[in-house]
C-alpha cells in the first residue's frame, strides 16, 4: 500500500497544497514547529482513527476557518482508491472511493498505516493498560470481529463489578457471582489465545527490527503476561478451568476491593532487554528503540496479514538515537513507504522535502 497524493485545505497551519511522496522512503525535515508533525497526523486520520495527539476536531481546523478538507489518492489492492475527510463544526464526514460514509469507522480497514510519535513512549512507561491497548488496537485492525470480544468481556466485568460492590450489604447476591465468572471466563479465553498468538507473531519481527536498529548488540524479547497461571495457554478448555479456578480463588478479595483483582484486564506485556524489563531498566535510547520495533513489527504482522505492507509514519523518532541507529531506519526498511520526520536534512536519505511555515518544498539531492 502506498499514498499517491495528500492534498489539504485549512488543515493545522498546512497551506492549501498537493504533496507528491515517493514509494518508498520519504524524509520531512523543518525547523520546530513548522507543521512536521501536523502533516504526519493528516495522514494518520486518513486509516479512521482518532488524532494520536488526541486532539479535538475543531482543533484540527486552521485557525480562523471553519472547515479543514483533506483528501488521499492512495493505491491498495492493486487499484487506486480515494478517501476525502471534511472537518467542521466539531465533525467529522467521510468520502470513501466516491461514496459518502455515515460513521468515520466504516473508512477504518481502507487505508492502514503505523505511526510512531514521541507520544507512544507511553507504551513502555506507563502501566499494563497502555500495552494491552496496543495489542488491542492491533488486533482490531486484524480481525474487526475482536471488538466484540472486548466489548463482551468488559460487560461482563462492569455487571460483575457492580455486584461485587453491592455483596457486602446484600450477601444473599454473591451466589449470583457464578453467572458472571463464567462469563468472564468464556470471553477471556478467547481474548487470552488470540493476545498469545498475535504476540507470538510480534516477536520474531520485533526482534529482527531490535536488532537491526542496536545493530545486533542487544538482545530484545516480547512476552505475554497472563494474570492466570496457567502452562496451557493456547488449550481453551484447559484455560477456562484456570481462569474459573483463579476468580473463585480471589472472591474474597475481589469482594472485600469491590472490584475483579484476576483476568484478561489484568495482563501485561513484558518487553525486555539484555533480560531485563525495558520499562524499569531501560535507558531513554533503548525504551526508544523497544518502541520503534514494536511498531515496525506492527506493521509487518498487518502486512502479512492483509497482504500489503501499511504505510509507516515515525514523527520525531530520530532525535536520541546513534548514528547507527538513524541509518537502519533511513536505509532499510524496505518494501515499505515511510515518511519520517525530523529537524536537520539529513544527506543522501530517500525523498527529502522540508517544511517551513506550513509549506512544503522539495528538496532535490
Ligand atoms: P517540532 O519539531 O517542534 O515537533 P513540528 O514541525 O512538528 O515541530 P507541528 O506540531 O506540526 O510542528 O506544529 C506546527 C505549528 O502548527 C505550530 O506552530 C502550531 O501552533 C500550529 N498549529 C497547530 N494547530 C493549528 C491550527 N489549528 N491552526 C493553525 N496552526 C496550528
Ligand atoms: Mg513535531
Amino acid at each position: 500500500m502506498f499514498i499517491k497524493s495528500i492534498a489539504f485545505e485549512n488543515f493545522r497551519n498546512l497551506e492549501k497544497d498537493v504533496f507528491i511522496p515517493s514509494e518508498g522512503i520519504n524524509v520531512i525535515c523543518g525547523d520546530n514547529a513548522q507543521g512536521k508533525t501536523n502533516l504526519i497526523e493528516c495522514i494518520w486520520l486518513f486509516t479512521g482513527g482518532r488524532s494520536f495527539r488526541g486532539s479535538k476536531e475543531n482543533e484540527l481546523i486552521a485557525f480562523g476557518q471553519k472547515f479543514a478538507r483533506i483528501s488521499l489518492c492512495f493505491v491498495s489492492e492493486g487499484r487506486e482508491q480515494n478517501i476525502e475527510i471534511t472537518i467542521s463544526g466539531g465533525k467529522r464526514a467521510a468520502v470513501l472511493n466516491d461514496v459518502p460514509k455515515k460513521l468515520m469507522s466504516q473508512v477504518i480497514g481502507s487505508f492502514c498505516s503505523v505511526v510512531f510519535s514521541p507520544n507512544h513512549l507511553t507504551l513502555i512507561k506507563n502501566g499494563p493498560e497502555e500495552r494491552r491497548n496496543f495489542i488491542d488496537a492491533a488486533l482490531c485492525q486484524i480481525k474487526p470481529s475482536y471488538a466484540v470480544l472486548l466489548t463482551r468481556y468488559k460487560r461482563a466485568l462492569n455487571e460483575r463489578n457492580a455486584l461485587l460492590k453491592d455483596i457486602p450489604r446484600h450477601r444473599e447476591l454473591e451466589d449470583m457471582l457464578d453467572i458472571w465468572d463464567e462469563k468472564l471466563a468464556e470471553e477471556g479465553v478467547k481474548i487470552s489465545i488470540a493476545r498469545n498468538s498475535y504476540v507470538e507473531k510480534l516477536s520474531g519481527p520485533a526482534l529482527i527490527f531490535y536488532e537491526g536498529i542496536s545493530s545486533g548488540r542487544e538482545s530484545f524479547g516480547l512476552e505475554y503476561r497472563s494474570s492466570v497461571n496457567n502452562e496451557e495457554k493456547t488449550n481453551p478448555q484447559a484455560l477456562k478451568v484456570s481462569m474459573l479456578t483463579s476468580l473463585n480463588q480471589k472472591r474474597a478479595e475481589d469482594i472485600l476491593c469491590g472490584y475483579t483483582t484476576v483476568g484478561v484486564h489484568r495482563d501485561d506485556l513484558s518487553v525486555i532487554i539484555n533480560g531485563r524489563e525495558a520499562r524499569k531498566f531501560g535507558s531513554q535510547g533503548q525504551q526508544r528503540s523497544a518502541v520503534l520495533a514494536m511498531k515496525l513489527a506492527e506493521a509487518n504482522v498487518l502486512g502479512t496479514e492483509r497482504g500489503e505492507a501499511p504505510v509507516v509514519l515515525l514523527d520525531d523518532v530520530l532525535s536520541e538515537l546513534d548514528p547507527a541507529r538513524q541509518d537502519y531506519l533511513l536505509n532499510r526498511l524496505d518494501g515499505m513507504q515511510v515518511f519520517i520526520t525530523c529537524c536537520e536534512r539529513i544527506k543522501g536519505a530517500g525523498n527529502a522535502v522540508r517544511i517551513e511555515n506550513g509549506k512544503i518544498f522539495s528538496l532535490e539531492e
